[in-house]
């Protein structure tokens, strides 16, 4: 810690507190999450590693960079990352900003961008949600919290449901799949294009799985094998639960303000099946990008 001067606390996560802080040798104005060893005798923390493995030697525009890890004699693991100046969920509410079409198509094609670059290494983020989302001074978006990433591949990797915040989490997931994809981080994507279209979570279920499943068939109607082949075979499918059909809610009834194109796009990625559902490539590919107003440029966002 003798190379950093401390500023300012930024805030606490699941695993640490987070501070301001400036590195001494360079003046750069750095943020270093401290993450405390949960059980000294298991040595550091699991999410701490699992962080710096991925995050090490991954430089991307819209990727939080990790600067350097040190431990402390505590064993604690601090990771020194550079520092944010805000994150999409305090943009999102801050009734002071105004959130143009064009704004939200630059947040959305960073955001793609970022994810179609995990993808491309086969590496899962699982967390994505507005809050992980920071944005540097210069507007540039950078996605951030792999404390929760994953590498998957072939053959697919048994992977724990439990993974994403509730309103974030796909139906496959909710329903028990632990050989979720690629596919589970685009439904979260999903969820934060219409989150930006709305100004408020897009759907909020009420703490249990079983709230947020009933959230998503509200809009996107009951799966049946018709519209989702094989979710049948799901385990809570599997072991009895059902649901009385119900008709998906038109997209142009909940967006009434947005263009066709966003709309489309987001019907693309709100998809019950994951087989079905775009991948980041493709939905960096879809008209909305190429269609006016084009994308505000990163300078031009207001940031509050
Ligand atoms: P986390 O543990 O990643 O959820 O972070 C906890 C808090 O610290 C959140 O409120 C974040 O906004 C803040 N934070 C995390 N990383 C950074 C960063 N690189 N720059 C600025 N603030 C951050």
């Amino acid at each position: 810690m003798e190379n950093y001067k401390v500023i300012k606390a930024l805030g606490q996560g699941t695993w640490g507190v987070v501070h301001m802080a400036e590195q001494k040798s360079t003046g750069r104005i750095v943020a270093i999450k401290k993450i405390k060893s949960t059980r000294p005798e298991e040595g550091i923390n699991f999410t701490a590693v699992r962080e710096i493995k991925l995050l090490r030697e991954f430089k991307h525009e819209n990727i939080i960079e990790l600067v350097e890890c040190f431990t402390t004699s505590d064993l604690a693991v601090n990771l020194v990352y550079e520092c944010a100046h805000t994150d999409l969920e305090k943009i999102i509410n801050n009734r002071e900003i105004k959130l143009s079409m064009a704004d939200i198509k630059q947040h959305m094609w960073s955001l793609l961008r970022a994810v179609e670059a995990c993808h491309n290494r086969f590496i899962l983020h699982r967390d994505l949600k507005p809050d992980n989302c920071l944005f540097l001074k210069d507007g540039t978006m950078k996605l951030a919290d792999f404390g929760l990433a994953r590498m998957y591949g072939t053959p697919k990797t048994r992977l724990s449901p439990e993974a994403i915040t509730l309103w974030y989490k796909p139906c496959e997931m909710l329903l028990g799949a632990t050989e979720y994809s690629a596919a589970a981080d685009m439904w979260s994507v999903g969820c934060i294009f219409a989150e930006l279209l709305l100004r408020r979570p897009f759907l909020k279920g009420h703490e249990t799985d079983l709230s947020q499943l009933d959230e998503i068939f509200t809009m996107t109607g009951t799966p049946t094998e018709n519209n989702w082949p094989g979710f049948s075979t799901l385990p809570l499918v599997s072991r009895g639960l059902t649901w009385d059909p119900i008709p998906p809610t038109p997209f142009d009834d909940v967006f009434p303000a947005a263009p066709k194109d966003a709309i489309s796009l987001l019907r693309s990625i709100i998809i019950l099946d994951p087989n079905e559902r775009f991948t980041a490539a493709q939905s960096l590919n879809h008209p909305y990008f190429m269609n006016d107003p084009p994308p505000t440029p990163k300078s031009g966002l207001n940031l509050g």
